[in-house]
This record gives structure tokens, sequence and C-alpha cells, in this order.
């Protein structure tokens, strides 16, 4: 089968690859649809802080949000999964470890991450195996590009989460890429008033053309009170930033990383009495995010900028695919 291999940094390709075999407890997705994220791209730059610390290394096969059907099952797994539309989660912890024990698997210290950690090849690819705990299906309502959207979704869902905020709440988000444009939409779906701030005047005209008109530049944000502030950015200045702008009492929620230290003074904190929650993967808000989009109350399809074939994924990871102003690119495996 064809999958995409990154070799190097900068070094990416669609390569012939074996077919992969259904594991005892695994089962083999055909993928419908592979999104591509900015870890991808970090991976294709070197970037990505993984590469250091020795938790992955070359070759590797990226893709980790995805949708798919179920088409081969292993010893183990209950064969009515075969024929099922899914998605999957992307952490996978040992499922021994007092973490995974209560709950926290996708913070375990030997977890594995589909397409991004410790070797487990991910989803740009014509297949994929996982284990069959990791799956979550999809009804009928959520179409391929939707399901591919879940991941990302669950992410952003519990961010919004963290924000506490709902009705008669205001919530200034930062960064309008999918991360941040899908909080946004999770919390405007809470009942909260919701702000986003950008620097481009083509993010922020995007942005209400989804609907959020309190669309802004650092320096045109207007003085409101803004009871919880989401930094969904790369930009190491910011989360310091959100404390600052943040009401006494309020809550900052911290999704994005830059890539060098971001200094947070926690005198801040404590003589504000703000709350700082960090989010680190989708997995305890995958199946809300799934019935959310299935009711319909969220539905992110307009990120999608394009959705192209295998043999794009290295011009994408480049950056040397327009998209417009749509900051998701999905990938259909089955398009040549
Ligand atoms: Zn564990």
């Amino acid at each position: 089968m064809r999958a995409f291999v990154l070799t190097g940094p900068g070094e990416g390709a669609v390569l012939e690859v074996p077919r992969p075999v259904a594991a005892p407890g695994e089962v083999v997705v055909d993928v419908e649809r592979a999104g591509v994220c900015g870890t991808d791209a970090e991976f294709f730059s070197g970037d990505m802080a993984y590469l250091r610390s020795g938790h992955t290394t070359y070759p590797l096969r990226p893709g980790h949000e995805w949708a798919g059907v179920v088409t081969a099952a292993g010893d183990g797994v209950d064969p009515a999964w075969v024929g099922r539309r899914v998605m999957g989660d992307t952490m996978i912890g040992d499922g021994t470890c007092r973490r995974c024990l209560r709950g926290h698997q996708h913070v375990c210290e030997r977890r594995q991450e589909v397409g991004i950690r410790d070797g487990r090849p991910g989803a740009l690819a014509e297949q994929l195996a996982v284990p069959v705990s990791s799956l979550h299906a999809l009804p009928d309502s959520v179409d391929p590009v939707l399901g591919a959207l879940v991941e990302p979704g669950g992410n952003a869902l519990r961010a919004a989460q963290a924000t506490g905020a709902g009705p008669g709440d205001r919530v200034l988000v930062f960064g309008p890429g999918t991360i941040g444009l899908m909080a946004a939409m999770f919390a405007r779906a809470a009942g909260a008033e919701v702000h986003v701030m950008g620097r481009t005047e083509e993010s922020l005209r995007f942005a209400r053309e989804l609907g959020f008109r309190h669309a802004w530049r650092e320096d045109e944000l207007p003085d409101l009170p803004f009871d919880a502030v989401v930094d969904a950015t790369n930009a190491a200045p910011l989360p310091a930033r959100a404390v600052e702008l943040v009401e006494p009492g309020g809550r900052v929620v911290y999704i994005g990383l830059s890539a060098t230290p971001s200094m947070l003074d926690t005198r801040a904190l404590v003589l504000d009495d703000v709350t700082a929650v960090g989010i680190l993967s989708a997995s305890p808000g995958l199946a809300a995010t799934i019935e959310a989009y299935a009711a319909g109350t969220v539905d992110p399809r307009p990120l999608v900028g394009a959705t192209v074939g295998l043999s794009d994924v290295a011009a994408v990871l480049a950056g040397e695919h327009s998209t417009g102003p749509a900051p998701k690119v999905h990938v259909d495996p089955r398009l040549t």
C-alpha cells in the first residue's frame, strides 16, 4: 500500500510499504480522510520536540487526525467492529500504570502516539493499524470530513470547557488557526460571547466569515472584561499577555506551544486569583466532540481549505500548497 514517509528533515515521499496486519487486540482501518496538523509540519521541518527527546526518530509515518472504516480485526477483537466507521484516539497508554488506571492514559509515561511517538505508524496512508480500545464509532451524521476533525476538535472542546464559560461570559481566543477557531466555536456553542485575536487581516476576515464578528489585531483589542482567555498560538509572549487581559477571578487556558520558553510571573496569577489550565491531547474530549458534531451544535467543516492526495502531502508540509484562508488541509489517500 502507499504511505507518506518522512525520512529526515525536509525529506518526505509516498512509498510502497507492507500492508498492516491486525495484531491481537488491534484492527486495521481503511483511511477515508486524514488531517495534516502543525505537529506534522514540525516533523517535516525537524523542529518537533520529540525528535530531540528521542521519543521519535526518522523514518516516521505521520498522521493522527483520521476517520475510516474497519476492514480487519485481530484476535480478541469483537468482529462486529469490521465495517464500522471510526476515528481513533492518538494517545495509547500502556493501560497498566497508575496514570492509565486513573483515566489519564493520555499522559502515560510509556504511551504511544499514533503517527507521532514511539514508532506507531500514522494515518497518512491507505491503511493503519490501531488498538480496538482506541476506537470511537462514528454515527452516520458524522461524515469522513467531520470524523477527521474529531481529534483536533477534542483538543479544542477541552480548551473551551476549561474556560468554564457560558451565557453571560466573554472569552478571548488568541490565534485563529484550526485549534483556536474550533475552541471559539465550542465556546460560542456553550453560550459565551467570543472574541478572536489574530495577526493577519486574512485570518481575521476568515474568522468573521465564521460568524466571529469580534475579530481583532492585538493593537485593536477593545477594553472589555474577558472572563477567560485561551492561548492557541505559538507566540512566546502571549501566555503572559493572557494573564494581563483576563479578569480577576478568571481562567487562562494554554493549548499552544512556543518554540522557546514562555515566561509567566505566578504573582500575577495569585494577585488576581486567576486559574491557569494546560491542555494536552483530545482523549478525554473525543466522545463529547463526536456528540457535538452529530447534533450539529458545532460544524468545523468550513475550516478545511483543501483536500489533496498523498502525493501532495510533502508540498503541504513545506507550506508550498496554497489553501486559501481556511487553515486545515485534509488528505484523501484514495485520491491519486
Ligand atoms: Zn500508562
